[in-house]
């Protein structure tokens, strides 16, 4: 089973992927990760947007994996620990732009559709429902206003130890969305056939319940 959940940065994906995962059982994907170790990868060969070329030269050398460790997820690329790297101001800035680059993006669809084969996944990203997976079997759109994702943001990175000010935050993640829904392969926006849910003045817990409940009755369906 796939299970797709999409949406803009900040609105709630990466926190109810991971609780929906422990509760059902699901492996959990996430798609920006893999869009932020290029990114990292290109930063640490000092390579600049311009260079898309070598971007993508870069692509066959890039192995991403996904561990649990300790109830924590990590991040590891080429067996090293980026979990705390790939969420950093330098790679939040250009990541959006290389992602956007069609080769990356053609790429990376196709190592997350390895990722995903056989197993029961739940994947958060912008284009699951879209492009990578347009047979899932349940789509979920979350959105929130942008201030309320920005906020959110902004605690997570105190939290984490990202030093941006909610200015940056808020300026970030408007420069991602508009990049993001004007990618000309899996641009960002609602899929046929997906639930949206507004998550602007609701718990962490209601937009759980709410989408396992949509998955459950999905379950029973079949
Ligand atoms: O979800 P997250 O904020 O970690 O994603 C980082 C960036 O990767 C996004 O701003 C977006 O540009 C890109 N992305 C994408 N397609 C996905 C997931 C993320 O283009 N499926």
């Amino acid at each position: 089973m796939i299970v797709a959940i999409d949406g803009p940065a900040g609105s709630g994906k990466g926190t109810v992927t991971k609780i929906l995962a422990d509760r059902l059982g699901l492996i959990n994907l996430d798609t920006g990760a893999t869009y932020r170790c290029v990114a990292l990868m290109t930063l640490k060969n000092n390579y600049t947007l311009e260079d898309e070329s070598k971007i993508v030269d870069l692509l066959p050398n890039i192995d991403i994996e996904f561990k649990r460790e300790n109830g924590e997820e990590k991040v590891f690329l080429n067996g090293e620990d980026v979990t705390k790297e790939i969420r950093s101001k330098e790679v939040n800035k250009i990541v959006s732009q290389v992602s956007g680059i069609t080769p990356v993006r053609i790429y990376m669809a196709e190592l997350q559709r390895k990722m995903a084969k056989g197993k029961d996944v739940i994947m958060e990203g912008r284009d699951i429902g879209t492009y990578v997976f347009p047979n899932a079997e349940v789509k979920i759109y979350l959105d929130a206003d942008v201030e309320e994702r920005a906020k959110r943001r902004y605690k997570e990175n105190l939290e984490k130890g990202v030093d941006m000010s909610y200015e940056e935050v808020l300026d970030n993640i408007k420069k991602r969305d508009e990049n993001d829904k004007n990618k000309e392969i899996g641009a960002l926006k609602v899929a046929d056939g997906a639930i949206i849910v507004d998550t602007t003045s609701k718990t962490i817990e209601e937009v759980a319940n709410e989408i396992e409940n949509i998955i459950k009755l999905h379950s029973k369906k079949d």
